[in-house]
């Protein structure tokens, strides 16, 4: 068997991404501790983030809605290794949450509470627990001006 020499490199790809007027939208909300989402005329789903179009209708949205700042965790990942380019420095919580009155997930951290452990973290942390938006002092219309979903 041939064996191969390899070197370690690294892959950097830093690049600017315009918004666009939803997502401009949708990030000024946050600046102002709302949440926007978007609903669809054709299915009434309504989306968060705000979306542009129905990924399943494939229309227009054009509907705004604030939505609540409270919800249900439906899954949810404890991230406990670094990696590259992770916003954040381990260990954090990946939930998926459904906010009230929305119909798809909100993909956010949860947070609030200790994580040294694998069981602090599952004795605070369940599927179908209700959690709560937790602001950043300072906003500057990121999606980490929401610091992450405390549970109630
Ligand atoms: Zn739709």
């Amino acid at each position: 068997m041939k064996e191969y020499h390899t070197i370690e490199t690294e892959v950097r790809l830093p690049y600017q991404l315009a918004y666009g007027a939803t997502w401009t939208r949708f990030f000024e909300g946050l600046k102002e501790e709302k949440i926007y989402g978007t609903r669809c005329e054709q299915c009434n789903r309504v989306l968060v983030p705000a979306r542009t179009f129905c990924p399943r209708c494939f229309v227009d949205t054009t509907q705004w809605v604030e939505v609540s700042q409270e919800g249900v965790l439906r899954a949810y990942v404890l991230t406990n290794y670094s990696y590259f380019a992770q916003p954040l420095k381990p260990p954090f919580i990946t939930g998926l949450i459904r906010l009230d009155g929305t119909d798809v997930n909100f993909m956010h951290l949860v947070g609030g509470f200790k994580m040294d452990s694998l069981e602090a973290v599952q004795a605070k942390v369940q599927n179908g627990m209700r959690v709560k938006a937790v602001w950043a002092k300072n906003k500057t219309g990121n999606i980490l001006d929401i610091r992450h979903f405390k549970p109630l």
